[in-house]
C-alpha cells in the first residue's frame, strides 16, 4: 500500500494512473476503522483496479467541539488493517493540506430538506461540513466508484445530492451495513462505550427490529412512540425514533403498505451518540 500525505503527491500519481486507463474506487473515512470500513474496501477491490482509502477526521463537520476531541485515533492499526484488505493507497492528509485556511471560506450547498430532519436537525452544519470536505476530496481524488455505508443512510442521500450539485462523474456505491455478532451496528464510536454501555447498546438495533415486526398499514404514530419508550426505558436520550420514505428520507405518518420504509434512530448512551437505521419493507 502506497501511502500519501500531500494532495500534490496523490494528484500527480493518480493522473498517471488514469492515462494509464486505471479504474477507480475511493473509501472515505475518518480512520478508527472496523470490519465496517473494511467491506467498502472489500466492495471496491471487486469493481476497480486501484482502491484508495482515505482517512481524514474532517473538523468541520463535528457541531459538537467535544465529539471532536474525543474521536478516536488509531491510525497505526488503520494502516495495518487496510494493507491486510489489499487497500492499494492511503491519503493521510494533515488539516492544512484540506483547508490550506481554517476555517474555510463558507460555501453553501444546497441539500433543501434532508438538511432540516433526522441528522440535519439535531446537527446543525453537519452536512455542510460533509458536503465541503467532500467537494474537496472528490476533486482530488477524482473516482470512478465512491463507497459509502448504508449506516450512514441520509449521509448518503446527501452525497448523491452533492455528486448531482457538483456534476461530477462518479458513481455512489451503497454498501451493507455491517454488525457485531450481536447486532450492534459497527462503528468508531462504539470503540468509546464503557463494558456496561456496550451491553446495553444492543438496545438500538432490537429498537428497530421492534419497528419491523410490528409494521401494521395505517396510522404509525403508536409504533413511534412505542419504539421511542423502549429506548427511553433502557436509559437512553433519544434525538429521533423516525419511520420514513426509503426513497427520499420524508417522514412517514401514515403508511400505504406499499411505500418503502426505513426507520432511523439516534439517541445518547451517556456522552457517546450513536445511530442505526433499518430498511423495513
Ligand atoms: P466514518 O469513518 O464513520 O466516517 O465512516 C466511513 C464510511 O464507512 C462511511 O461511508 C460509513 O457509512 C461507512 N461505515 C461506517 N460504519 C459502517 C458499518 N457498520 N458498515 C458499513 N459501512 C460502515
Amino acid at each position: 500500500m502506497i501511502l500519501f500525505k500531500t494532495v500534490e503527491q496523490i494528484t500527480s500519481f493518480l493522473k498517471n494512473k488514469k492515462n494509464e486507463g486505471c479504474n477507480i474506487g475511493f473509501v472515505p473515512t475518518m480512520g478508527a476503522l472496523h470490519q465496517g470500513h473494511i467491506s467498502l474496501v472489500a466492495a471496491s477491490r471487486l469493481d476497480n483496479d486501484l482502491t484508495i482509502c482515505s482517512i481524514f477526521v474532517n473538523p468541520s463537520q463535528f457541531n459538537d467541539p467535544k465529539d471532536l476531541e474525543k474521536y478516536p485515533v488509531t491510525t497505526e492499526k488503520d494502516i495495518y488493517m487496510l494493507e491486510k484488505a489489499g487497500c492499494d493507497v492511503l491519503f493521510l492528509p494533515p488539516v492544512q493540506e484540506i483547508y490550506p485556511v481554517y476555517p474555510p471560506e463558507k460555501k453553501q450547498y444546497d441539500l433543501g430538506y434532508l438538511e432540516t430532519i433526522l441528522e440535519g436537525k439535531f446537527r446543525p452544519g453537519h452536512f455542510q461540513g460533509v458536503c465541503m470536505v467532500m467537494d474537496r476530496l472528490l476533486h482530488i481524488i477524482v473516482t470512478d466508484n465512491l463507497y459509502m455505508g448504508q449506516k450512514d443512510y441520509q449521509q448518503c442521500m446527501v452525497i448523491k445530492r452533492l455528486i448531482g450539485l457538483l456534476n461530477l462523474d462518479t458513481t455512489l456505491i451503497i454498501c451493507p451495513t455491517l454488525r457485531e455478532n450481536d447486532k450492534l451496528a459497527m462503528s468508531s464510536r462504539n470503540m468509546r462505550l464503557t463494558a456496561e454501555e456496550r451491553k446495553q447498546a444492543t438496545a438500538i438495533s432490537e429498537d428497530l427490529l421492534l419497528i419491523k415486526k410490528n409494521l401494521q398499514p395505517g396510522s404509525l404514530s403508536n409504533l413511534k412512540t412505542k419504539a421511542a419508550t423502549f429506548l427511553a426505558d433502557k436509559n437512553f436520550k433519544i434525538d429521533y425514533v423516525e419511520i420514513c420514505d426509503a426513497n427520499d428520507l420524508s417522514i412517514v405518518e401514515n403508511w400505504d403498505g406499499k411505500t418503502p420504509l426505513v426507520a432511523l434512530c439516534a439517541a445518547f448512551l451517556n456522552e457517546v451518540r450513536l445511530i442505526d437505521n433499518m430498511p423495513l419493507n
